[in-house]
């Protein structure tokens, strides 16, 4: 075995289930988190400043290529692009939503949705994360009902459609060179997704501040406003909705190996503290009480990395469905979002000061609950297939 040492959360071991090629794939991975990204992770966090200097050196890790086939051979393991999210995640929440925005969303539904054409055009360069991308469905009136809700037009106009309507939350907005935009085609009212570069001089970004989660992510309000794309630019494979939901079965699982992540590394951190800190003149750690915190911490670990891995093997065998994406979805960030909480408890009064480092990744779990679909959500999506019955309206 190459050999990476299981993180300490994957109590399991299930990171023996990569090859040794694969291992060798996030012990890179690890190594730049580790030297790079994570020195600067909690200064970027807090002025809330994208950390650009660092995207050469993710370029040079090879991984934005892994889950597509065609750009360095074949397709990696699903279960190896779970890890390497996961290894991200670990570091640094914010940068992991970065990537999988880029990786997963925006390259993601070109891969799907655009033509051979396109996909040539596009996905190479976004690859060597020369071009990096965004994905703009979420309207300001139009949030877990985006599917019946969306407002943004797309009107055919000769060679050319244009594009009015408006985008919130848009991670990457502000500085990708392409942003995926889903609109409806007034003509047949089916939504379809279209390719607007960042100069379009149609499109307008502005940063969305004050977030108390995910501060690097560059978060962008959106205006388009007569945005004039060409025929060209239209993902020719999107022709409704469906289609949109396709790309979103697969990046929900990758929000499952996130979830795991961000737990992960706040449990490392509270376990560490616990054996440091002496009360009542011995380690905390040694308290009945506290052990139960940790092992349940523990068990919501492993469960969800557990879920995530057997979707990911689904996923490789094209047997996962929207339901097995959603249940891993809604879980897991139910459990992250209970696991950071305990681990925030274990650190006491310093688990409120971002310098103990448990603080930032408890803050972040919240937005990872809300997106990619809320909990109530994916929860639906889950019900409406056990039961037959849709409870969305
Ligand atoms: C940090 C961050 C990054 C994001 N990045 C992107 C991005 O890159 N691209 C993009 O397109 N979007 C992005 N989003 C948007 C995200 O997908 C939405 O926030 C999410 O889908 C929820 O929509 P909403 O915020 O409008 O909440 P709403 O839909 O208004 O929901 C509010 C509450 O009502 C509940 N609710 C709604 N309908 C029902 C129902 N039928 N039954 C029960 N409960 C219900 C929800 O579960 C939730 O608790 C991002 C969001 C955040 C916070």
């Amino acid at each position: 075995m190459a050999g990476i040492d299981p993180l300490d959360g994957d109590f399991f071991h299930f990171a023996d289930e990569l090859t040794d090629d694969e291992q060798k794939v996030v012990a890179r991975v690890r190594e730049f988190l580790r030297t790079e990204v994570a020195p600067v992770a909690l200064q970027h966090w807090t002025s809330s400043e994208f950390p650009h200097q660092l995207i050469p050196g993710f370029a040079a890790l090879d991984i934005a290529a892994l889950p597509y086939d065609g750009l360095h051979g074949p397709a990696a393991r699903r279960l190896l692009v779970g890890f390497v999210s996961m290894e991200i995640a670990h570091a640094d929440p914010s940068l992991n939503s970065f990537f999988g925005i880029h990786n997963g969303l925006a390259m993601g539904s070109i891969d799907i949705c655009g033509s051979d054409e396109q996909r040539e055009r596009w996905l190479p360069a976004m690859a060597r994360m020369e071009q990096i991308g965004a994905f703009g469905l979420t309207e300001p009136h139009g949030g877990s009902d985006v599917a019946r809700g969306l407002e943004t037009t797309a009107r055919r106009d000769g060679d050319e459609w244009v594009l009015d309507g408006e985008k919130r939350w848009i991670g990457n907005g502000t500085f990708a060179d392409l942003v995926v935009i889903w609109a409806r085609d007034v003509a047949d009212d089916s939504v379809k997704g279209f390719v607007v570069a960042q100069d379009n001089p149609g499109m307008t970004t502005t940063k969305i501040e004050n977030k108390i989660a995910l501060r690097t992510v560059q978060n962008a309000d959106i205006v388009l406003s007569g945005c004039r794309v060409p025929e060209a630019d239209r993902l020719q494979r999107a022709t409704s909705f469906a289609d949109t939901n396709k790309v979103l079965r697969r990046t929900r699982g990758g929000v499952a190996w996130g979830s795991t992540g961000t737990m992960m590394a706040a449990y490392e951190i509270a376990l560490r503290y616990a054996k440091e800190r002496q009360q009542f003149g011995r380690p905390i750690a040694g308290f009945q009480l506290v052990q139960d915190l940790l092992v349940q911490m523990l068990g919501n670990i492993t469960a969800s990395l557990g879920m995530a891995v057997r979707l990911a093997k689904m996923q490789d065998a094209d047997t996962a469905r929207d339901e097995h994406a959603a249940l891993a979805k809604a879980f897991t960030t139910t459990k992250m979002r209970e696991t950071v909480a305990l681990a925030r408890e274990v650190v006491g009064g310093n688990g409120v000061l971002l310098d103990y480092g448990v603080a930032k990744f408890f803050a972040d779990a919240e937005a990872l609950y809300s997106f990619e679909g809320t909990k109530q959500i994916n929860t639906l999506v889950v019900g409406r297939a056990i039961t037959g019955h849709s409870a969305f309206v």
